[in-house]
């Protein structure tokens, strides 16, 4: 009389499992190897954030300010000047870089204005445009600003145009 008996129940050995049961694992299964397969997925997009990513926005920052003081768009390298952003991301960070980036659309003197200020000059001439180098220019809020309430310095001002331009390229 055993077929009156669930499947499962007449092997008490192996402990089988009922075909609900049964489904029910391959489903968790299959949830957990999907939820690990999202979570190295996210890996690998927060890897990129760092430089990556920092790159692309800084470029996209870069041709922003350039076109604020050119008037016209910049037309970028691409892979050739992210390429470089990228190795000054690694080295600097990416506030820094953005803030070496405006002071050197900034500079006024003669082989960046005759070159008109792009990307591979600022990458070859970085080092000039550290923040400790113009104290005297740090000082005074910046120029350029719009901002409500007016920035402090030169740094803030920097940052919020940062964050500006990340929200634009959204
Ligand atoms: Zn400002």
């Amino acid at each position: 009389m055993g077929e009156l008996k669930p499947k499962g129940l007449q092997q008490p050995g192996r402990k089988p499992k009922p075909a609900a049961i049964r489904k029910l694992d391959d489903l968790e299964a299959a949830i957990t190897a999907l939820l690990e397969r999202t979570q190295e997925i996210r890996a690998l997009l927060n890897a990129e954030s760092t430089p990556a990513l920092h790159a692309k926005d800084l470029l996209t920052f870069f041709a922003q300010q350039w076109q604020a003081r050119y008037g016209t768009a910049y037309v970028p390298s691409y892979a050739k000047e992210i390429a470089a952003l990228k190795r000054l991301v690694v080295a600097l960070g990416p506030d820094e870089v953005a803030a070496r980036i405006d002071r050197y659309l900034a500079t006024d003197s003669g082989i960046y204005v005759q070159a008109f200020h792009p990307v591979a000059l600022f990458a070859a001439s970085v080092n000039k445009f550290g923040s400790n180098l113009n104290q005297s220019t740090m000082a005074a809020p910046p120029i350029d600003c719009r901002h409500v309430p007016a920035c402090i310095d030169d740094q803030t001002h920097t940052k919020r145009k940062l964050q500006e331009s990340r929200e634009a390229a959204r």
